[in-house]
Formats: C-alpha cells, structure tokens, sequence
C-alpha cells in the first residue's frame, strides 16, 4: 500500500518524501528509481519513467499527480527575453523569464502567487498576495523553461535568480527545499554558485538562511540609504529597519567564493542624487559585495519616473570608485517582463503561438 502525501505533487518530493510515498512494502530502490525519473530524466510524464512496474506507475497517479505547470501564454520580446505565464494546478498563474545572453542564460523565477511586501515601485505589489508557492512549483517552472529552450541544467551557463513575482525569504522553507532539489547532484545537478534569491530585507529570514548549509546566494534590494526613504519606498522598513538589515549583511556567513549583491532601483529626483550615491558607498563599501543599479521600469499605477541614463551613468561612476558598481540592463520592457513589472499584464500584447 503506498502511503498519503497530504496534497503533495510528485515533483517538490524529496527522496525521503518518495519513500513515504512509496511505502515500507516496496524496496528502496523504487523511491531512488522514481526520484531519478523526475529530477535527473525530467519525464514529462510518469507513463516515461519506464523503471518502475506499471503496476506501481499506477498507483502513485492514483494518490498524486506530477505537478508541473503548463504554460497559459509566452511572451517574446525583441531583445530575445522570453515570458511565460504559467499555470498551476489550482488555476493561478505565476510567472516565469528567460533572459538569454551571449555567455550566459537566466531564468528569473516566482516565489509566491502575487506578494504582501509593499514596494511603492513595484508593479508585483499591486496584486496583494494571494499564496506561497510549493517547493514543486519553485522547481517546477526551472524544469518547465528549461526544458522548452533546451538548456541543460549542469551546464554552467544556466542561471537561477528567484526575483519574480513574491519575496522569497517570506516563503523560506519551500525556497529552501527548491533549491535542495535544483542542487542535488543526482538530480537536476545546478550549482548552488548559480541559483541567486533576492529579498526586500526579512531580517531574521536572512539570519536563518546563514544558518542553512545548502542555500543559494544572497541578493538584497536596498533601493534606499536612510531609514525614513526607505520606510516610504518600502514600508517593510517600519518592520525590519535599515540599521538591523545592514547588521544582518554585517554577520552574513559567506562563503568563500561568495559576495553579497546589493540591488538599487533609482527612482528619478527621489534615491537618485549624488548624495544618495555617497550613502550607498558609506553603507556598503565595508562589505564583501557588489552593487547592481536597476533604472525604473515604469508601469501603469507606479508613481514614479525612470532617470535620464547620464543620471545613471553618475550615480555608478560615484559607486564604483569603492566598490563593483553594474547597471542591469533592462530586459524585456515591451513585454513587462522587467523586473518588478511581473502582474500578469497581457492587453496590447500579441501571444506567441507555441
Ligand atoms: N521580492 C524580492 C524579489 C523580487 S523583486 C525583492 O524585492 O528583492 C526583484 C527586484 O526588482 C528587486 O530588487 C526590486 O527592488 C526590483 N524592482 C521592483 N520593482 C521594480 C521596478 N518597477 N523597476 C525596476 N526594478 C524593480
Ligand atoms: Fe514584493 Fe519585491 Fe515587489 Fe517589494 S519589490 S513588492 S518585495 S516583489
């Protein structure tokens, strides 16, 4: 008799979960059969991993199913970025971008349905949250770009950044046992090196994901240098303020290849001036990190406007005489696939057919 797994799909399952899952009556060997079959061979479909005795294939559909998402629509930009809105079995949508580049691919990944942080500038945060993913569904939308643009998980040209829709530290534990699954060398087999989340500032989310010995790297959205900015451009600051989020970059265990990365949305007139520039320095320049400038990507609702580029090109010649200083290139604007325009925008928009 196999057991239940209380809603659980089969990818999201770790080993230990599949062997729940498969029973003490079958031999251990099934659960590792079945774990190879969904993380190492990525079927599609059970009916595929042909290891297992039919007989077994059929009862494990009878308790649960695979859990991938199927896309709803793909968006296409000029620059060669790609969209996915993807479904899930509840019939919510996330989404999921593909970022290709000469050296290297992206995958920008979801960590919730929609998200409770309420960023001034960010489209995402207009939605509210409305769920946490699964560990299945982190995974699952890696598995599903992967596969349609086939890109091959253990090459080191693939990249992971959880920087979609959601705040991943505020779904700690799926994010976690997401990237247990994407860094298992005999499974999907990513670097760990290659899979980044990024976080608005949870502070005791941070401490304890220092703690963790299998984690992805650590981006953090700084966007402002004073506390009273920040709590207006993102009000999570009354929370967790911007002296103990800087604390906690401060005892960041990192490891040795490691650095911290720094994100700043510069919001025209507003975090923009060369004062602002300065602050960033004296916040960050005692800290193993880098800065990554993002200029505004405006959207309907978002009370703010993009700064001119010599602005920009300013703001990092002033950051950079202390510290790694990068502006992101925009990605995907006419598609809204840039970041923190990720609400399921589609008017005006023309669908790819697949
Ligand atoms: N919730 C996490 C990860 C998702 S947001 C976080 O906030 O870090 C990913 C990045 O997009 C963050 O650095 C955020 O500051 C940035 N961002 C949000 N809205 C933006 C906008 N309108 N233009 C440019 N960057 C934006
Ligand atoms: Fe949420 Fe990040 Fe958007 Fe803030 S910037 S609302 S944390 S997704």
């Amino acid at each position: 008799m196999l057991q239940s797994v209380e809603g659980q799909t089969l990818v999201g399952m770790e080993l230990a979960d599949l062997r729940k899952l498969l029973g003490p009556e079958q031999p251990t060997y099934r659960a590792q059969q079945l774990y190879d079959a969904l993380y190492r061979k990525q079927v599609a479909d059970l009916s595929e991993a042909t290891a297992l005795p039919k007989t077994v294939r059929n009862q494990i559909l009878a308790l649960t199913t695979m859990g991938l998402p199927s896309a709803e629509r793909r968006f296409d930009s000029r620059d060669g970025t790609r969209r996915y809105l993807l479904r899930l079995e509840d019939n919510r949508t996330v989404e999921a971008v593909l970022m290709p580049e000469e050296d290297r691919d992206t995958i920008c990944i979801s960590s919730q349905v929609g998200c409770p942080v309420d960023c001034k500038f960010c489209l995402t945060a207009l939605m509210g949250l409305e769920r946490n993913l699964s560990a299945g569904e982190i995974v699952g939308q890696v598995m599903y770009v992967a596969r349609e643009n086939g890109l091959k998980a253990i090459d080191t040209r693939m990249n992971v950044v959880m920087m979609g829709m959601g705040e991943p530290l505020l779904n700690l534990d799926n994010v976690l046992k997401a990237t247990r699954l994407l860094t298992d060398p005999d499974g999907i087999g990513m670097s760990a090196k290659r899979i980044t989340v990024s976080t608005s500032g949870i502070v005791p989310k941070i401490e304890e994901l220092g703690r963790e010995h299998f984690r992805p790297k650590l981006a953090i959205s700084l966007n402002a240098t004073t506390e009273e900015q920040r709590r207006q451009l993102m009000p999570i600051t009354r929370k967790y303020h911007l002296r103990d989020l800087m604390e906690a970059c401060r005892a960041y265990p990192l490891r040795a290849w490691e650095k911290l990365t720094f994100e700043y949305v510069l919001l025209r007139n507003v975090n923009d001036t060369e004062a602002d520039a300065k602050r960033v320095v004296r916040l960050l320049s005692h800290l193993n990190c880098k800065v990554n400038l993002i200029a505004l990507n405006p959207g309907p609702g978002i009370p703010f406007e993009t700064p001119d580029p010599d602005r920009v090109a300013n703001f990092q010649a002033i950051v950079r005489r202390s510290l790694p200083c990068f502006v992101r290139k925009p990605r995907g604007r006419d598609i809204y696939a840039a970041c923190g325009q990720l609400k399921r925008v589609s008017t005006d928009l023309v669908q790819v057919d697949q």
